[in-house]
């Protein structure tokens, strides 16, 4: 059945940053959210995706930062709109919360790919920064919001497909480097591997499974 409940939102820009991946900025229309919520985005055909909102909350646009899945029903339509389209969005919903909830404890955040945008969100709704933020992306180009994030707080790239100056590999070579301790909190967005990976890893060094937090956009 049709789920019914959205709104129309102006699209303002589709900002393409490569082949495969893109900014989707549209107006906010009052919209309300909380730092970590996605909302499912509709293409005229009624087929919809779930997308984090990498905005924050007092802002006047919604943005959402997508990867294009060659042959796939929703994201490649979202690339293609144009300023003045229209797009319908469902009421923001979702239960990751970076960074909230959890009283003055020390946190971090771990993201891959679009992985990022609940990050970006908190980033640009809180002044409350996490002690770091480790970014696995593919090239140095994808790496959405990096400037701004390593002005707000330490942030390591991980970039697995060209060489530059940050570590080439894998945001999970990066382990090593992150603050352990009885207190933080961790924060994983992105690709199911990478969650695992972290969650595991997090486990096996003593960190509490109240302490991990995960998000997957995308399995397998
Ligand atoms: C809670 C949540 C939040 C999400 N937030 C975001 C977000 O902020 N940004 C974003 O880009 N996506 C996000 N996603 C993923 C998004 O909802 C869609 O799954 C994605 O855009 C693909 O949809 P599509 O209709 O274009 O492709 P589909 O028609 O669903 O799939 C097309 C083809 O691509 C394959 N495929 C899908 N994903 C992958 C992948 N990662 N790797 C390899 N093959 C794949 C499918 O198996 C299929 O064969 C989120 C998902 C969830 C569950």
């Amino acid at each position: 059945m049709i789920n019914l409940d959205y709104t129309e939102h102006p699209v303002k820009e589709v900002r393409i940053v490569n082949d495969d991946l893109f900014e989707l900025i549209v107006e906010r229309n009052n919209l309300e959210f909380i730092p970590g919520d996605c909302a499912a985005i509709y293409t005229d055909t009624d087929k919809s995706r779930p997308y984090s909102i990498s905005s924050g909350f007092n802002e006047n646009e919604l943005r959402f930062v997508i990867r294009m899945m060659e042959g796939g029903e929703v994201s490649p339509w979202l690339m293609s709109r144009e300023a003045g389209d229209s797009i319908r969005i469902t009421p923001p919903f979702g239960w990751f919360r970076p960074g909230q909830d959890i009283g003055d404890s020390p946190f971090v955040f771990l993201a891959t790919g679009t992985g990022i945008a609940p990050f970006l969100s908190y980033m640009n709704s809180f002044k409350v920064p996490p002690v770091q933020c480790l970014y696995g992306v593919r090239k140095e180009a994808d790496a959405i919001g990096y400037a701004e994030l390593q002005s707000y707080c330490p942030t390591q790239l991980a970039i697995s497909r060209e060489e530059t100056e940050h570590h080439k590999g894998r945001l999970t070579d990066l382990l090593n480097m992150l603050q352990l301790d009885s207190t933080t909190h961790y924060y994983c967005c992105g690709l199911e591997s990478m969650v695992n990976e972290v969650s595991e890893w997090l486990q096996e060094n003593g960190v509490g499974l109240m302490q991990i937090h995960r998000e997957v956009f995308f399995h397998g």
